[in-house]
């Protein structure tokens, strides 16, 4: 076994006996949550510091009635797109825990043949009858009855009197757990299968495990679990517990409450770079006023000790503008490539025959400057893919004004048409300028009824590169069908 050296900071006991091995042990049971994403990368930074670290992917398969395939492919999909995969040498696994059943049921019979384990027929409502209060949990009515193992007998693991159990934990430092509130708890069922408690020592032992980084919610496992590495003659891995994550009302992440699937994050559009620096930050920080820090700056300075054991406030605003900034740092090139799947895959809601690259290109560099996660690019583009723009009723009745609106679009139309006129962003910024002004409009009350009529919304890319993008002939005749509609308006509103 690795020698432990508690007093050091993690990054240290590399230099003991055995290299690091961590390990992230998720169970496929929903959608892969930003919670352990954060485990995941926190275990990966600490795998990554040391040539012989190792992370192990674990997944605990063991729950036949909740998991499903889908899921597994799920994580195994969301960890290599946060950069966690069997490309790099530091990843060892996947290992399902499912194929561990022999060692499982192998270590609960050593445990009982060693006597730190016995038998127990007792129903759940024969403990309740014999207790004043339930919450005390088993009795240990068994605990000297010398039973075999038979039908309805299940295993449980005799607690040492004695105690307490004292969990040293490397965020939270040392927690004490008195063994009159450790009830002796069942580490097999009646059938032979493992519970979880059991099962997770065994695979983390088998996988010569050093250290267990998970979340706090496993925290009450550990003195249990330490109890059985110890009844193994075992020395137990480093333990570490990561603090909840909360939401805006400070109430735990859920599923049911709050976006948590990593994967809607990324159909958002939201980087991975960015992602994976914005999870690293809940409940650790690199020690200096930066925030925004690639991976390969941040993994080298990550510290299980300085981890805070306080809740961790998930801000998706924050999210969002981190997200914001790293679009912005992409070379243009790369933004459009990211920007493909919204664009020329199956979801854009042009006809892909109408999508046009260099169209796109010429306002990539605009659009880069101002979306917050890349599906935003759609609304942005979509007047000039769309053969006709979007209907957006709110943004149509705030710039097309009954009298003025009109005036304006039929000034427009009459300057934009006029052979001689300029067809770049600054000769019809100038076009619309003057035209405003013959009419007694400033430019920002000029410009709103030509964007809703040509791109359907009154906020977009900037107006006379959109109208450039589009071209003088589609813009016409958007601003006659705009025309058309607002005269039929007037008309029926002359008639009411
Ligand atoms: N399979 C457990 C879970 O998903 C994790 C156990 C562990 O990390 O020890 O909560």
């Amino acid at each position: 076994m690795f020698r432990e050296c508690t007093s050091t900071p993690d990054t240290l006991v590399a230099v003991t006996e055995t290299p690091i091995r961590t390990r992230f042990a998720p169970s496929p049971t929903g959608m892969f949550h930003v919670g352990g994403a954060r485990s995941a990368l926190f275990n990966w930074a600490l795998a990554q510091q040391s040539p012989e670290g190792r992370m192990v992917l674990r997944v605990e398969d063991t729950d036949a009635a909740r998991n499903r395939p889908e899921w597994t492919d799920g994580i195994i999909r969301a960890l290599a797109w946060l950069g966690i995969s069997d490309a790099d040498p530091h990843f060892e696994g996947p290992y399902f825990q499912s194929s561990y059943a022999d060692q499982h049921r192998e270590t609960a019979q050593r445990l009982h043949a060693d006597g730190r384990a016995y038998y127990c027929d007792c129903t759940r409502d024969q403990v309740q009858e014999r207790r004043d209060n339930p919450n005390l949990g088993y009795d240990g009515f068994c605990r000297d009855r010398g039973l075999e193992p038979g039908p309805g007998r299940a295993l449980r693991f005799r607690v040492p009197d004695g105690g307490p159990t004292v969990v040293e934990d490397r965020i939270r430092g040392r927690v004490e757990f008195d063994h009159a509130a450790i009830e002796d708890f069942v580490i097999a069922r009646a059938d032979g299968s493992p519970l979880f408690v059991l099962a997770n020592v065994v695979d983390d032992v088998e996988m010569r495990i050093t250290h267990v980084i998970r979340g706090e919610e496993h925290l009450s496992n550990t003195p249990k679990q330490q109890l059985l590495w110890e009844a193994l003659g075992l020395t137990p891995p480093v333990w570490a517990h990561l603090p909840v994550i909360v939401n805006e009302q400070r109430k735990k992440l859920s599923k049911r409450r709050d976006k948590v699937a990593l994967e809607s994050y990324q159909e958002e559009g939201y980087l991975a770079e960015a992602m994976v620096n914005y999870l690293m930050l809940l409940g650790w920080a690199p020690g200096d006023d930066r925030e925004i820090m690639p991976w390969s700056q941040m993994q080298p300075l990550f510290s299980v000790a300085d981890v805070n054991s306080s809740s961790a406030f998930f801000d998706e605003k924050k999210l969002r503008a981190f997200n914001g900034e790293y679009i912005r740092a992409l070379e243009l090139d790369d933004f459009i490539h990211r920007c493909q799947p919204w664009l020329s895959g199956d979801a854009a809601p042009w006809d892909p025959a109408d999508y046009d690259a260099a169209v796109f290109r010429a306002v990539a560099p605009l659009a880069q400057s101002r979306v917050a996660v890349l599906s935003e690019i759609v609304p942005n583009v979509d007047f000039l893919f769309l053969s006709e723009p979007v209907e957006d009723e709110k943004s149509w009745n705030k710039a097309m004004k009954p009298g003025v609106g009109r005036e304006m679009l039929e000034a427009a139309q009459a300057r934009f048409a006029d052979p001689g006129q300029e067809w770049t962003a600054d000769a019809l910024k100038t076009a619309t300028e003057e035209t405003g002004a013959s009419l007694g409009l400033k430019l920002g009350k000029a410009q709103a009824p030509v964007r809703v009529a040509v791109t359907g919304r009154t906020v977009g890319l900037p107006l006379f590169e959109s109208l450039e993008g589009l071209g003088r002939e589609r813009v016409l005749s958007r601003i006659g069908a705009a025309l058309e509609r607002l005269r039929n308006q007037e008309k029926d509103a002359a008639q009411a």
